[in-house]
């Protein structure tokens, strides 16, 4: 259950200049895998419900915050999500949480399939066939939770394509960007910055920059051969960090969309003056795309304490990204991907987001 709860009646649905729009996907913390593994550790599940609710609890503290709910268009959010995701992912997905048979059974992945051999899958190879990796457990609701984070990042883009004048965050989990159109992977399952891109791509062009610590590798994958999206991404060097084979500088985007994907990869022990130098870049090429919307894949695994990242960044760090944001003068849309330090992660998307709003 939630440590902190919300009284949407209750919630301010106006919204004005400088004030920032968050929607919250429902159910997230039903999908509560309590166990990851790497090549020699076991641990606790780093994705954890509380973050969100620590996030939440630090923007209640904040003034100029509307809560907010919208109803979406069942028709046109399944039309969006099925030109990120196959049909066959999404139908895998729903079956492997079907296959569960209560909420504290989960899935991992045993064998990877070899994508050759697509038929007569049984549940354990199914999930191995569309993972690329074993930090992406299904349990009884996970489906149902990544599906309403899908639905709240589209409820969001729809909300700024109404009204572009201030920013909105979609406080979602789980994550999105290590999703590529047919495999999850890394704590994510459905893309939820590419739906958004994709709903507000058929306004104009979309840029998407990427803060997260680790590489996006789903984000620039969907994106590849899109050359009405920039995907633009800041993270640690994927030769030391997950997720290990993408993310590299030489990564530039398909023959008709060559030079949309900037990839900055970074050595562990950045700081603030580096990392700021090289968000400068990313947000010139930014602008010399002029998109019409900013999407932002917004990780603070960059924070200095935290247990998933190598970069050195303080909290009044967090502050100077955001204002950088801001002054791009460009309408924001923020999703929430990492951020694991169970201490500060709050704190940090506060410190940012309010920033961002100028
Ligand atoms: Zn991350």
């Amino acid at each position: 259950m939630s440590v902190f709860s919300i009284s949407w009646e209750t919630a301010v649905k106006e919204t004005s200049k400088n004030r920032l729009r968050v929607m919250l996907s429902s159910g997230h913390e039903k999908h509560h895998p309590k166990m990851e593994y790497q090549l020699d550790w076991i641990g606790t599940y780093s994705d954890q419900p509380e973050r969100i609710d620590l996030i939440l609890s630090a923007l209640k503290d904040l003034s100029g915050v509307d809560l907010m709910m919208k109803e979406v268009g069942e028709q046109t959010f399944w039309e969006v999500l099925e030109s990120v995701h196959t049909p066959d992912y999404l139908k895998a997905l729903r079956l492997l949480s079907e296959a569960a048979r209560d909420e504290d059974e989960y899935f991992y992945p045993v064998v990877h399939p070899r994508r050759l051999y697509n038929t007569g899958l049984q549940i354990s190879q199914i999930i191995g066939y569309y993972s690329i990796d074993n930090f992406a457990p299904i349990g009884k609701d996970t489906y149902g939770a990544a599906l309403e984070a899908a639905r709240t990042a589209y409820a969001c883009a729809e909300e700024m394509a109404a009204n572009p004048e201030t920013p909105v965050y979609a406080l979602v989990r789980p994550p999105g960007h290590h999703a590529g159109r047919d495999y999850m992977g890394g704590y994510c399952y459905l893309n939820n910055a590419a739906i958004a891109a994709r709903r507000l791509v058929e306004m104009g062009r979309v840029a998407i920059l990427d803060v997260d610590y680790h590489h996006g590798n789903g984000t620039q994958e969907i994106f590849w051969h899109d050359a009405d999206v920039l995907y633009v991404s800041i993270h640690g060097d994927p030769d030391q960090e997950y997720p290990l084979y993408s993310g590299r500088i030489e990564e530039k985007g398909g023959e008709l969309a060559h030079g949309f994907n900037i990839n900055f990869p970074l050595p562990g022990g950045t700081k603030r003056d580096e990392y700021l130098q090289v968000l400068d870049k990313a947000l010139e090429a930014i602008i010399t795309f002029q998109p019409r919307y900013l999407v932002i894949s917004l990780g603070v695994d960059t924070y200095k304490n935290d247990p998933t990242g190598e970069f050195l960044l303080e909290q009044a760090d967090f502050g100077a990204i955001g204002r950088r944001l801001a002054k791009t003068g460009l309408p924001l849309l923020i999703l929430q991907e990492g951020g694991y330090d169970l201490l500060e992660t709050g704190k940090l998307v506060a410190e940012l987001l309010i920033n961002a709003c100028g």
